[in-house]
């Protein structure tokens, strides 16, 4: 019963509340698509004025983000002429004077302010000389209602139509009282008391109000921790439940045999794994075993190791009498696993292919049929291997290396790979993605993280030289050639200014050839032809050439482990990750690396704070985080966002600890309960419940 009546009275039309009306329904509807009351009280600000007190002008500095004064105008002046027209009022408090300066509506204002008049204003301050000036300030009457200090007053998004029509924040602050007051009785606990008193939160009708109309900094903060966590809460949530109902539904090919595995490993693998690797390893088996079909995201940082752990799994596999796949981003990744996996597979009779997009038509009449019979037991590729003239006879596991380039469409086709029983997923990731977002980008998969490198690894030493260094720099390029080592220089590529970029490439290597006369040179760029690619690379990687000038090309994966200096020029034109991609490239043999950082003399704060990153940490999860709060969420992630579309309140960058908590929460309340059945949940089904029925409404509406 009271089920009905909350519904009920969250679905009112907005013109039936008071103050509100068909005129204004209207245009709210229009304008921030807000029907209903329920639509209403969801409608957060996205901040709050403080205007709970005063300042004295004798006070003002320029730190401040908004002061609120209590004063009278002295007097009122139109400046200027046309466009340059303004509207100067002088306001005192009796410690001194400032300025309000208005551009517009200057006709109103003239209107209806007065000289004498005293008035309560808010803005930011800013100094001119002596003086404080405040553009466009708020201004109200002082009334018995605001002489005392106001409220936290809460700050709307707004359209230009509504405030033209005078739907400010201060309306929407004013109608969301009399909703608040009426709804009180209404709201429903969405959260199980279990969860509200372990994690201290505010009952759900408290946080409402303490959200729209908070009486304190206080009150605000803990409204704003109740919302979070509940959002986050039904997030992963949500999540956790379709990874467990995954488990239930789809079987998995059971992988128990492992003496393949035995025998690579006693004879044929050159080095022992790190703990890390053996760990993930042992949870990848774990999955293999348990006759369910695995999703796991295996994160690693660049140079981690985590091809071996791929050939491992693969081996598993074969051993079991089932084929594997190994997916690439480009061809020429592609090509190296290939180069690097089919020595071992030879010494354990396992036949491997390759199928690229310059696979040739008779390569493909050649690897298809044997992929399809069953007799290549490891396809590595690229896209190409999606195609649906690819089958096979038994796919039994599918690896996708480099994650970001692959959305989960493509994940979907390759469990199409296999009908009668869906391959085992494994999808490995250099882009340390920070803790949080992974957590809600790929909530659905088991993780698995190598957060260790291989022994004897020296941490890549990172310096900073500025342009007018340069000669500093070339000398301990020298010294490191003159040890035998090899270096690569890369230059920024920008698609729009291609041109430039490619100058500036060309520059860049007559340069070097000036400087280094009598060593070899490489290079690779975007306009080469793949076979010339591939040339230059291969001239690179078997030695003969000590310097290999290119472009972002070699960003990812490539793997010559005699390279040990990484000289970055134009830094300030990367974004922090996409360095220390390019820094992974060296450090991967047991020598002492270098990365040489580039940069014009001046330097914006991001930049900054990007650079001496990259110099004070070699580890991809803090880089991770430090760019998540440069960048936010969404760029990091591209057009993957969709288990982040539906959060209004939490941002990842700063969210982490609730996440965390409330992630937890949620997996702890699905071990237990995980049809949510217990009578302690009931506010958790009946919340999912409410939530589906708005996600139908939605889906109607647009
Ligand atoms: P990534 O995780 O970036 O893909 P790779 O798999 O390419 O790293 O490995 C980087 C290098 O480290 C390769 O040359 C590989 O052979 C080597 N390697 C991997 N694991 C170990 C280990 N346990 N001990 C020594 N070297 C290793
Ligand atoms: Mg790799």
């Amino acid at each position: 019963m009271s089920q009905r009546t909350t519904t009920q009275f969250f679905d009112t039309k907005i013109e039936f509340l008071k103050g509100v009306g068909p005129t204004r329904a209207a245009t709210l509807n229009k304008e921030l698509k807000i029907f209903t009351f329920g639509d209403l009280v969801q409608y957060y600000p996205f901040r709050h004025e403080d205007r709970t007190s005063f300042q004295r002008i004798s006070e003002l500095n320029d730190t401040m983000s908004a002061a609120q004064l209590k004063g009278r105008i002295r007097s009122m002046t139109v400046i200027g002429e046309g466009h340059k027209r303004r509207l100067t009022v002088e306001f005192t408090d009796g410690t001194g004077l400032v300025e309000f300066v208005f551009f517009q509506s200057i006709d109103w204002h003239l209107k209806h302010l007065k000289e004498g008049g005293e008035y309560i204003a808010y803005g930011k301050p800013q100094r001119f000389g002596q003086r404080f000036n405040f553009s466009h300030p708020d201004l109200e009457t002082i009334n018995p209602e605001n002489e005392g200090g106001g409220y936290f007053q809460p700050v709307y998004n707004l359209t230009e139509t509504l405030r033209k029509k005078y739907l400010d924040s201060r309306f929407l602050s004013k109608i969301m009282r009399s909703l608040l007051e009426q709804a009180t009785p209404h709201f429903r606990e969405t959260l199980p008391q279990e969860l509200v008193q372990k994690f201290r939160l505010l009952p759900k009708a408290e946080a409402m109000w303490g959200i729209h109309l908070p009486d304190s900094q206080y009150a605000l903060t803990q409204a704003l921790r109740r919302l979070k966590f509940e959002e986050l809460f039904y997030n992963q949530l949500r999540l956790l439940k379709n990874k467990l109902l995954q488990k239930r539904e789809y079987p998995g090919q059971v992988f128990g045999n492992l003496d393949m595995l035995k025998t690579f490993y006693q004879h044929h693998l050159p080095f022992g794994l790190t703990n890390a690797q053996k760990r993930v390893l042992r949870e990848i088996h774990d999955d293999f075993k348990s006759g369910k079909q695995m999703n796991r995201l295996l994160q690693g940082d660049v140079g981690s190791g985590k091809t071996i752990v791929a050939f491992i799994s693969m081996l598993m596999a074969i051993d079991n009498g089932a084929q594997a796949c190994l997916m690439a981003p480009t061809e020429i990744l592609a090509d190296q696993h290939y180069r690097g996996l089919k020595p071992f597979c030879d010494a354990l009779g396992i036949n491997i292919s390759l199928l690229t997009g310059s696979t040739t038509k008779k390569g493909r009449r050649i690897v298809l049929p044997g992929l399809q019979d069953g007799s290549i037991h490891i396809a590595v590729g690229t896209h190409a291997l999606l195609e649906d003239t690819v089958q096979f006879k038994n796919l039994g596991l599918c690896i996708i290396d480099e994650q970001h380039r692959f959305g989960v469409a493509q994940r979907a086709k390759m469990w199409a790979k296999n009908e009668t029983i869906h391959p085992h997923i494994l999808v490995m990731t250099a882009t340390p993605i920070p803790r949080t977002l992974a957590m809600t980008l790929y909530g659905d998969l088991d993780l698995s993280i190598i957060d260790e490198l291989p022994a004897g690894r020296k941490p890549i030493e990172t310096v900073h030289y500025f342009e007018t260094k340069r000669l500093a720099m070339f000398g301990r390029v020298r010294e490191e050639i003159r040890k035998g080592r090899q270096v690569y220089i890369v230059y920024p590529l920008i698609e729009e200014s291609e041109k430039l970029d490619y100058n500036n490439l060309m520059e860049g290597y007559e340069s070097i050839q000036r400087t280094f006369p009598e060593y070899h040179i490489s290079m690779v760029h975007g306009k080469l032809f793949p076979y010339e690619k591939d040339f230059e690379m291969q001239r690179f990687v078997k030695g003969e050439t000590q310097i290999m000038v290119a472009t972002t090309v070699i960003e990812v994966g490539v793997n010559v482990p005699n390279a040990s200096v990484m000289v970055i020029e134009s830094a300030e034109r990367f974004g922090l990750s996409q360095l220390h991609q390019l820094r992974g490239r060296v450090g991967r043999g047991a020598e002492q690396s270098y990365c040489y950082l580039m940069t014009g003399v001046k330097l914006s704060k991001d930049t900054r704070i990007r650079i001496d990153t990259l110099c004070a940490t070699n580890n991809g999860f803090d880089i991770a985080d430090v760019d998540l709060k440069l960048r936010g969420p969404g760029d990091l992630t591209g057009t993957q966002q969709s288990g982040l579309m539906d959060l209004l309140l939490a941002d990842l960058a700063k969210d982490g600890a609730v996440l965390k908590a409330a992630r937890e929460a949620a997996d702890e309340i699905l071990q237990e309960d995980p049809d949510l059945i217990l009578p302690k949940n009931e506010p958790i089904r009946s919340h999912i419940d409410s939530l589906r029925k708005e996600e139908t409404n939605w889906s109607r509406i647009s």
